[in-house]
């Protein structure tokens, strides 16, 4: 499983650039070489200079938090995959429920972004997740299968072999309220099963899948504890080299 293992902190619109160096050099410090990938998601304006500070240190490495569909044109405000791509960004987090909620992405478009990304050599953090009401209503599995489906399904062997999924359950994600580890495990392990049933048992058991929803120091070690929990897609929490490096070195 190590081979899966990924510690990736979403600092959304979060942190200056004074404040983005400090906090990334101050996880660099304290984790050293990790076990782990250990990824940074970076906001935009500070993405080329987390590259320069992640470039000299082994297992670590950059994300974009979104990018456009097209590849260029009259788009004011937005970054293409061919920018990223030049810039030296390793990774970029596509379909966060933040991106689906307040801009109105769906798994068409987000499909259309993985797309992108991968032609241009970046590699996608896939999220997907259920909402509350899904949840209580036990229609999950359902919800999140058909997010998988429409996003993923269409994709060469080869191109979803690079893909990293992150399941965010939305009732999770900035409430403080997490998961169970076994409520996670349950998701991750019908993940792994779809993308088995489609792509094959080879890349399905290769393929990384995140837990994401107010991961801790406290509670990371159990929920990274289960067997096809690979790792965290992090966001209050990777905020200080206080609390990111305890769920680092969980891994
Ligand atoms: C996230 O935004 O991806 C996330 C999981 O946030 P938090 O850890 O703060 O719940």
């Amino acid at each position: 499983m190590s081979n899966r293992t990924m510690a990736a902190g979403n600092w959304k619109m979060n942190t200056t650039p004074a404040e983005g160096k400090a906090l990334a050099e101050g996880v660099i410090a304290n984790a050293g070489t990790p076990a782990t990938k250990v990824v940074f998601g970076a906001p935009a304006i500070q993405l080329m200079q987390i590259k320069e500070i992640t470039a000299q240190h082994e297992g670590y490495y950059v994300a974009a938090q979104n990018m456009h569909h097209e590849d260029k044109g009259a788009y004011t405000g937005e970054l293409s995959a061919a920018m990223l791509a030049a810039a030296g960004i390793d990774y970029v987090i596509l379909g966060h429920s933040e991106r689906r909620d307040y801009f109105g992405e769906d798994d068409d478009l987000i499909n259309t972004k993985i797309i992108k990304a991968l032609a241009a050599g970046i590699l996608p953090i896939y999220c997907c997740g259920e909402k509350l009401d899904i949840r209580e209503a036990g229609n999950h599995e359902m919800i999140v299968g058909k997010q998988i489906e429409q996003a993923l399904f269409c994709l060469e062997p080869e191109q979803m072999e690079k893909v990293v999924i992150a399941y965010e359950p939305v009732w999770a994600i900035g409430t403080g309220v997490t998961a169970s580890p076994q409520q996670a495990q349950d998701m991750h392990q019908f993940i792994r099963t779809q993308i088995a049933n489609q792509f094959g048992e080879g890349i399905a058991n290769n393929t990384t899948i995140l837990y994401g929803g107010s991961v801790k120091p406290a509670n990371a070690e159990e929920l990274f504890g289960m067997p096809d929990v690979d790792g965290g897609l992090v966001g209050g929490a990777s905020l200080s080299a206080e609390n990111f490096v305890p769920i680092i070195k969980a891994l």
